[in-house]
């Protein structure tokens, strides 16, 4: 019965659109035949509220048999996922971004990057007072300063839902001459969110004009890296994990890379704190200030030496030694240098657009996302409240995709009441992740702009790099076979589960 009504389940689009195309024509399989007919003709007694119902209890009974094997299944937060097949065999070369990569930070960084910022914002542009105070009240998905903006409220205001091309930012993501809708890309972007959040509620508040360029141009970086290295502790978060992630690739004879846009003493200082003094024995190449993505694209930048004490050499760089540090330069050069071409390296980095996606569409290395969003949103996607959730707005979708065809005035008042039910159900599903944005992954159905683009541009992706020490580096990651709208999700995960998916809790163990 369950995997039945699983089929019936999924199958709705094959039996509604390809049934009377494939009625009587000699290949179609006799399980379509039934389902086409079982659906074609209403109940013979003409009762629609009966019949109706008795197929939305039928539904209900079917996924409470479902929901057990799928609870059996719980993904792993700390899995790697796949969206193209790569083998770690093949990889010889691992490079690493610093900042959310190898370095994880407290939210004590979101409080200084926001004040440090503010008071900037009040000494620089005295039009704001002080009264911006330390909000930390979370953002929504509409928002005029903190008040929410119902979804009809934007699309009135908006004209729709639709941005414009010619509106949304530039390739990476930024804001720019006509690109007016900036994306928020990374976790530096929370405080500046929030900041963004307060100005705007302060100039609503005194009718001023609203002035992106006021805080476009704040420049926090080089306060926060001074206030960071001041008080490692507090800031860094952890760093067991990722000093056991090197320590196994170097133990495994793979080489090492850093390329960030931090500058030298700041990394030093907080690799000492992670991985120990000698975390530079670990790295063949060290790169700081690299000024991605400037740096996989701009060739006219050279390769400076950096000292111990943080001067910058201005000697030409004829190779890039283990145990230094350079600033600067270009990924030709870094190419050139290096020989490190291809698909034997892998680069880790949590920019989607700064660290990953032209590597993987100029210069061909495998990329790895490191979005630590991922650990929270699979935790709950393994709780029976979530699953349950979502197995019968499923089953309910499909319910409603067959049922819609009855068109007379007692059916249409019954699926009326299932087409709210839905909706209350994808409310709850969006709550379930987070009240006002819901889940960072999907819309509703859809992936989201953030997952299309990480799709894109990550050939794996983790919630952290620690879920490498899950893996041996022998490991071949296959990414799921997910059915198009076209296909029939007849080889979905539910209903043969574990034969085409990542390692479950239980297997996970075994790969260590
Ligand atoms: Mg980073």
């Amino acid at each position: 019965m369950a995997p039945a009504l699983s089929l019936l389940g999924g199958c709705c689009r094959v039996t509604l659109a390809a049934g009377r195309r494939l009625t009587g024509s000699p290949g179609t399989p006799p399980w379509l035949r039934h389902l086409s007919a079982r659906y074609s003709s209403g109940p013979e007694d003409g009762d629609m509220r009966r019949y109706l119902s008795a197929h939305y209890k039928e539904a209900r009974r079917g996924i409470n048999e479902l929901i057990p094997s799928i609870s059996s299944n719980l993904f792993n937060p700390s899995a790697i996922f796949a969206n193209n097949e790569m083998s770690l065999d093949d990889i010889e070369i691992y490079g690493f971004d610093y900042d959310y990569t190898l370095a994880f930070y407290s939210k004590d960084l979101h409080t200084l990057i926001f004040n440090t910022a503010r008071d900037l914002l009040i000494n620089e542009h005295r039009k704001i007072e002080s009264s911006l105070g330390a909000h930390d009240k979370p953002l929504c998905k509409g928002i005029s300063g903190f008040d929410v903006v119902s979804d009809s409220e934007v699309i009135e205001m908006y004209q729709g839902s639709h941005v414009p091309l010619e509106q949304m930012s530039d390739f990476y993501g930024k804001s720019s001459e006509g690109n007016t809708l900036k994306q928020f890309m990374d976790i530096f972007s929370l405080p500046e969110m929030t900041l963004l959040s307060c100005v705007n509620d302060y100039f609503l508040k005194n009718n001023i004009d609203y002035e992106p360029d006021t805080i476009r141009d704040v420049h926090v970086k080089g306060l926060m890296y001074r206030a960071v290295e001041a008080d490692i502790e507090r800031y860094i978060r952890y760093g067991e994990r990722t000093r056991a992630v090197l320590a196994k690739l170097a133990n495994n004879g793979k080489k090492m890379f850093l390329i960030t846009n931090s500058p030298s003493s700041f990394v030093d200082k907080g690799m000492n704190f992670i991985v120990g003094k000698d975390w530079r024995d670990l790295f063949d190449v060290v790169i700081v200030q690299a000024e991605k993505p400037n740096f996989f694209n701009d060739k006219r930048r050279p390769f400076r030496k950096v000292t111990d004490r943080g001067v910058l050499l201005w000697d030409k760089i004829h190779q890039l030694e283990k145990g230094k540090i350079y600033k600067q330069g270009n990924l030709f050069e870094f190419l050139k240098l290096t020989g490190w071409r291809g698909s034997k390296v892998l680069y880790f980095g949590d920019h989607i657009y700064s660290d990953l996606a032209d590597l993987t569409l100029k210069h061909g290395w495998r990329t790895g996302a490191i979005i630590p969003e991922l650990k929270s949103e699979l935790t709950i996607m393994n709780t029976s409240e979530y699953i349950q959730t979502m197995a019968w707005l499923q089953s309910l979708t499909g319910l409603l995709e067959r049922m819609q065809i009855y068109r007379d005035a007692e059916s249409q008042m019954i699926l009326q009441d299932w087409i709210k039910e839905r909706q209350e159900l994808r409310d709850m599903a969006r709550r379930i992740f987070n009240p006002r944005f819901g889940s960072i992954f999907r819309t509703d159905h859809n992936p989201t702009y953030f997952l299309r683009r990480l799709s894109r541009f990550a050939d794996i992706y983790m919630e952290s790099l620690s879920c490498l020490l899950n893996y041996d580096l022998h490991y071949t990651f296959y990414p799921k076979r997910t059915p198009l709208q076209h296909e029939v999700p007849m080889w979905s995960e539910q209903q043969y589960p574990g034969a085409f998916g990542i390692p479950f809790l239980q297997e996970i163990a075994q790969l260590k």
